[in-house]
Formats: structure tokens, C-alpha cells, sequence
């Protein structure tokens, strides 16, 4: 059968006539379906057997427009594509930190994979102030084996052209192009472009002062053609907190952690993703400002976020370090490149933090841990501040020379 949209009765059938389906669910049992998307470009469903909750799976099907534009902005299914083959790398390389994935239908563009279902995405937690105490490590490990295990220095050169080959994706960096590292930034579009940022009225003049800044401008300019043409490793490319999945912390405060959602996937520079995800910890500080009010409370979880973000550049730090230990090429094996690879991809973190933190504030795509602040007044507080940040971020990213002093920054600015 030919591509068509699911629906909650359509999923079922679907499934209980799939091959596949019978290895994770039993199909004489009496089975539920639900619709549980939230997400901006896809239909979620999950399908779980009734009284036994532990037999389950779910379906993510890519539909041929943006949801929130309604069908008025047109995006291929093909981004289901990226997703099967990036949930497989991933798979290969940290299979404890994703779901595991059960079979691609490039017909109904869908993902069948894992039933994360004990778990959370972390936006609404976090804004709650939930702590997670391995957050920071886990997603550091995460990046550096699915990094260090895509690049030319985890694979044979010719197996990575391959692979890189795969992962062209030129529609959905087209929209990370334009919506987080153009944008945002400029005032007029070249070419009769329009600009989709959407921005509270009360920040009106701090956004006309940052786009006024032509350093700032500069380095954004830099970052984006360093986002375009710096083919190191297969990014996830959309690693914010709404793609991480975590379950409620057990007693000594840890969960499981898992990444979902790497339709995003392309060979870009390392950093990005490092980037993207220290960023959404920022803004959540940075909401804090009128979640929390409570100024010892607010400091406390901050703290907590901070901490996360440095567990996490350093455990990335010591696990590349370990990877390259046994790197194959003479070429990488001095500790001198490998401090010079680390502190380039350091430094592209910082810019591309700088850059999430203000288009989340300014931009097209913005965050719930913003966007959850009723009062205008506060919540243009708690923009300020991540538009502050987000600037210093650009600006010292070509310079900053270890991670201490960018957090210096990020404690002294929120
Ligand atoms: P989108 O690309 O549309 O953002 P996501 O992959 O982020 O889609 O999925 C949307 C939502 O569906 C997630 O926020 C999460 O709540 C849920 N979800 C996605 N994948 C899983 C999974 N494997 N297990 C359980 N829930 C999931
Ligand atoms: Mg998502
Ligand atoms: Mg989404
Ligand atoms: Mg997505």
C-alpha cells in the first residue's frame, strides 16, 4: 500500500498486520492504541498490550508538513529515513541510550522502535526543578561515542564517506540554517526571504540592539558556514531537552536516560550537539528567574544545571580521550592534536550554545521553559537573560580557551 496518514485505528491495523509485529507484541491479545505526539513534524502512536503494559511499541510517522504551519509548510517524509539510519548508528555505538529500533517502512515513512514508556521527556521535569544526578555524564558519553564512533577517527576513511554520503538531509538543515543560525540574527532577509521570528514585545529593543552588533554578526556568519561545511561526524542534530527521556530519579537521585528523536542527523562539526544541549540547560536556568522566586531555591537548581553542563563537557573530554588511545591513523595520535581537536570543538560548543540560547528566545521554535511563564513582565526577565548570555557565548566562542571559563561566564551573566 501506498503512503497515507495514520490514525489511531488505522495504527492498530497496521500493526496487526506487520510481519514484525508478533516479536513485541502478543496479536491475539486485546491491544490499545494511542496518539501521543507532541512533536512539531510527526504522528507518535503507541500500541501496548491491555493488562500488560510491559508489551508494547512505538510507531513515529513523518507526515509531508510542518504541524504547527498546518500544511501550508510542506517537508518531505524522507526525514524518516534520517531517523531509521541514525537511530541504527546510535544503536551500533550506545545501545543502552536509545530506544532500540525494530523496523523502518520507507512506504508509511514510520519508525517502529522501543516503547519508552516509564519515561519523561525532560522539559515539564525540569521546569518542576527535577534532578537528575547523571544527566551531564550520560549525555557526554552519549556524544562522545556516537561522535568519536562516526568520524574519521572512529572509522576506516572510506566507510565514513559512505556512511557521511547517507546523510545528506538537506531539507531539515535547511530549517536549522535558517531558523537558529540566520534568522535570529538579522534584522533583512537577502532575496525577498521573509523572517519567521517571534519574539515578546517587551524584549523589542534588546533584540534591535543584538542584531545592531556586527561582531556578533560576524561569528554567527562563521558558525553557520562551519555548521554547512565541517563534515566530522554524524550530529544528532536536535539535542535539545525535548529529546532526551529520562525516568523519575530513584533514590540516589539517578535514571535511565535515553535520546530520542535524531531526525536532524547529518555530518557536521562535533560541537554542535554539545552545544545544543549545554544551551537548553542555560535556558532553563535562565527560566528559573520567575519559576523559582524563591531565590535559594532558584540558586540550588541552577547549581544543579551547572553542574550538569561541566559533568558533561568533562566526561565527553575523558571519553574521547580514551577512544583516541586507540586510534589507528599516526596522524591523530599526538596528545598535541587531540588537545587542539578539543579545544576547536570547545569553542564551537560555545558559539553554537550562544546561538540556541537566542533564537529559543527570539526565534521561529521556542522553548517551554520560557514559554511557561505567564506574566509578560517575568518571563521578559528570564529572556533577558538568556539573550545576554547567548550573545557573550557568540562572542567569546573563537577565544574561550577551557570550559572553566565559559562557565564563569554562564555563573556571572544568569
Ligand atoms: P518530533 O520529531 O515530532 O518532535 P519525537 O520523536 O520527539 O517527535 O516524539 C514526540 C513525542 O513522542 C516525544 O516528545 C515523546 O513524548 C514521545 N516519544 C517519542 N519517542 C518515544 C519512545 N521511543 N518512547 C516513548 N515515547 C516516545
Ligand atoms: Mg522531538
Ligand atoms: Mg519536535
Ligand atoms: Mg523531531
Amino acid at each position: 500500500m501506498s503512503y497515507r496518514i495514520l490514525d489511531q485505528h488505522s495504527a492498530l491495523e497496521y500493526i496487526r498486520s506487520h510481519p514484525q509485529a508478533p516479536e513485541h507484541l502478543n496479536l491475539q491479545a486485546e491491544l490499545v492504541g494511542e496518539e501521543i505526539g507532541d512533536g512539531n513534524l510527526n504522528r507518535v502512536f503507541r500500541v501496548f498490550e491491555k493488562g500488560n503494559r510491559d508489551r508494547s511499541l512505538l510507531l513515529k510517522q513523518g507526515i509531508p508538513y510542518l504541524r504547527v504551519a498546518g500544511e501550508s509548510w510542506p517537508l518531505s517524509p524522507e526525514r524518516a529515513r534520517m531517523e531509521a539510519q541514525a537511530l541504527e548508528q546510535q544503536y551500533r555505538l550506545v545501545g543502552d541510550l536509545v530506544p532500540k529500533p525494530y523496523w523502518f517502512d520507507p512506504e508509511l515513512a514510520l519508525n517502529a522502535m522501543q516503547d519508552l514508556w516509564r519515561h519523561q521527556v525532560l522539559r515539564r521535569p525540569m521546569v518542576e526543578r527535577t534532578r537528575y544526578a547523571n544527566l551531564g555524564e550520560t549525555i557526554g558519553r552519549f556524544l562522545a561515542l556516537t561522535l568519536f564512533g562516526t568520524s574519521d577517527f572512529g572509522m576506516e576513511p572510506k566507510a565514513k564517506k559512505a556512511l557521511s554520503g547517507r546523510f545528506v538531509n538537506a531539507e531539515l538543515c535547511e530549517i536549522t540554517e535558517d531558523l537558529v543560525l540566520t534568522e535570529p540574527f538579522e534584522p533583512k532577509l537577502l532575496g525577498g526571504k521573509t523572517n519567521r521570528n517571534r519574539f515578546n514585545p517587551l524584549i523589542a529593543d534588546d533584540l534591535e540592539r543584538l542584531q545592531a552588533d556586527t561582531e556578533l554578526r560576524l561569528e554567527v556568519a562563521r558558525l553557520k558556514h562551519r555548521f554547512m561545511s565541517s563534515a566530522q561526524a554524524m550530529l544528532h542534530g536536535d539535542l535539545h531537552t525535548g529529546s532526551i527521556m529520562a525516568t523519575p530519579p530513584d533514590a540516589g537521585g539517578k535514571a535511565e536516560i535515553r535520546v530520542i528523536d535524531p531526525e536532524f542527523a547529518f555530518y557536521g562539526p562535533m560541537g554542535f550537539d554539545l552545544g545544543m544541549f549545554v544551551a537548553n540547560l542555560f535556558l532553563n536556568a535562565a527560566a528559573q528567574q520567575a519559576h523559582a522566586p524563591d531565590p535559594e531555591e532558584r540558586g540550588a537548581y541552577r547549581k544543579y544545571l551547572y553542574t550538569q553542563a561541566e559533568r558533561c563537557w568533562e566526561t565527553f573530554e575523558v571519553e574521547m580521550r580514551q577512544q583516541f588511545a586507540n586510534v589507528q591513523d599516526i596522524s591523530w595520535s599526538s596528545k598535541a592534536f587531540q588537545d587542539r581537536f578539543l579545544l576547536e570543538t570547545l569553542q564551537d560548543a560555545c558559539g553554537y550554545a550562544g546561538c540556541e540560547m537566542v533564537r529559543r528566545t527570539v526565534g521561529f521554535a521556542h522553548v517551554y521553559d520560557l514559554e511557561s511563564i505567564p506574566n509578560p513582565e517575568l518571563r521578559a526577565e528570564a529572556e533577558r537573560l538568556s539573550l545576554a548570555l547567548g550573545q557573550e557565548l557568540i562572542k567569546i566562542s573563537g577565544k574561550t580557551s577551557n570550559f572553566t571559563e565559559l562557565m564563569d561566564l554562564v555563573r556571572t551573566t544568569i
